[in-house]
């Protein structure tokens, strides 16, 4: 901690008001935590006019404010994120629209996308199987009152979005995103369980080897999942 002859002295030094000196030194602190704890370092990005300043001119010697920008996603995810760590805490169903249509789920778990949106792991009742749902193209996402009776662990976790951890891919499904601008699509063997990407919906699959590297005899797959 400064003392407070010592703000007065750097003052006197640089011609500056003490109050000047002594805000400066307090913003320093608040970046100095913003900086080390896990959450902000990973989602707040420093930011404007005192970020230029302090990081790039030397000379420069006091701050007006700070300024960041979250990293992953605006602050409009927020009230979702609550309402469906709420609703799988409590067991309860969440019910959105979704590409024009009303979709009521069972929420398992939330990812982050490799593009940076939150997807939301949920069971469509009316699918009858796990769906990917982009949080940001949902909308009047709400809490329902009927309960479910899990079929899967519930991972929804705690704290704000940034902590949301990213979606495991494949080898071979990263290889067909990183050359693709939209999804794809992961087809899984009806027999040999092996996992394809598609880049089209379709459930065809190409001759192949099962894991163990033996012939599998099955040309068709299930949908399982859209891949972002
Ligand atoms: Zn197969």
């Amino acid at each position: 901690m400064i003392r407070k002859q010592d703000i007065l002295a750097r003052a006197a030094e640089w011609g500056l008001r003490a109050d000047i000196v002594e805000k400066d030194y307090a913003l320093g602190w608040l970046l100095a935590a913003i900086a080390r704890h896990p959450e902000t370092a990973r989602s707040w990005v420093f930011k404007g006019g005192t970020c230029l300043k302090k990081c790039f001119i030397e000379t420069y010697r006091f701050s007006e404010d700070l300024d960041f920008s979250l990293r992953y996603w605006g602050s409009s995810y927020g009230p979702a994120l609550e309402s469906i760590r709420f609703a799988g805490a409590n067991r309860l169903l969440v019910e959105f629209e979704y590409n024009q249509k009303h979709r009521v789920v069972e929420p398992y778990s939330l990812r982050r996308s490799r593009a940076g949106n939150v997807l939301l792991y949920a069971w469509e009742l009316t699918a009858g199987h796990i769906k990917a749902f982009d949080l940001g193209k949902s909308s009047n996402l709400r809490v329902a009152s009927n309960r479910f009776q899990p079929r899967y662990a519930v991972q929804l976790g705690v704290g704000s979005a940034a902590v949301i951890p990213p979606v495991v891919r494949r080898p071979n499904e990263l290889s067909m995103l990183s050359n693709r601008k939209g999804p794809a699509y992961a087809y899984e063997c009806l027999l040999c369980r092996r996992r394809f990407p598609h880049k089209k919906r379709d459930s065809a699959l190409r001759r192949h080897n099962d894991e163990q590297g033996a012939r599998c005899s099955s040309r068709r797959g299930r949908f399982v999942e859209t891949l972002y």
